[in-house]
């Protein structure tokens, strides 16, 4: 058991009150929907980590290219989840303390609004190319489903749109836009209520294929 572990477990007995690991347990419910952004074998960002290689006897075999330990050995249990009632905020993910807290009796598309943020911060302290070809697999994926997609990224796209978004609450950038419709795809949702921010009433006439 590594120090980590060892944290991870004092908090689960000594910390963490009944309505923490339940938010715990729904987080690690929600991973597999996560995955894209650890790049996990079967998703669309993991084609393009795909390669081959020679092995001993000097024959070709499919196999993939190796990915910072952050990604491969990715874990739920490096953070801290906390319900609680915070000024002016439905939740929030501090990357400082690595806490993801949201509001009493939140619903999941909070709680899936703040995991991305939580794997974003994760991507985002990793050489950027990687932070670029999830993008690219994501928006490719998203580009079938969502027919007026380029309109929709192009208005977020704006000096306007992504400076008042950072200023409320801080970066929500492509990215976490593409990867909220991701989101509300998967779990039926109007396209924009994983974003919040009101902008589902933006993307109102905006319909996707699943
Ligand atoms: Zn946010």
């Amino acid at each position: 058991m590594n120090t980590n572990d060892m944290d991870f477990l004092k908090w689960r007995m000594e910390e963490a009150s009944p309505e923490d690991l339940a938010l715990l347990d729904r987080v690690a419910d929600f991973g597999e929907f996560f995955e894209d952004m650890c790049f996990a074998p079967g998703t669309k960002p993991y084609e393009l980590t795909k390669c081959q290689a020679k092995d001993d006897d000097g024959e070709w075999f499919d196999t993939s290219m190796s990915l910072p330990d952050e990604l491969e050995y990715f874990s739920y249990t490096w953070f801290r989840y906390k319900v609680e009632k915070q000024e002016g905020l439905s939740g929030s993910f501090n990357h400082l303390t690595s806490v993801l807290t949201v509001e009493p009796d939140a619903n999941d598309s909070t709680i899936l609004h703040e995991m991305i943020h939580l794997h974003e911060f994760l991507i985002n302290d990793q050489p950027m190319y990687l932070h670029d070809m999830l993008y690219w697999a994501l928006y490719r994926d998203l580009k079938d489903k969502i027919p007026k997609l380029d309109e929709i990224i192009t208005g977020h796209a704006h000096l306007l749109t992504e400076s008042s978004l950072f200023n409320q609450g801080g970066l929500h950038d492509i990215l976490f836009l593409l990867k909220s419709f991701d989101l509300d795809i998967r779990m039926g949702y109007p396209l924009g209520t994983v974003f919040g921010y009101g902008r589902i009433d933006d993307f109102k006439g905006y319909d996707y294929v699943k």
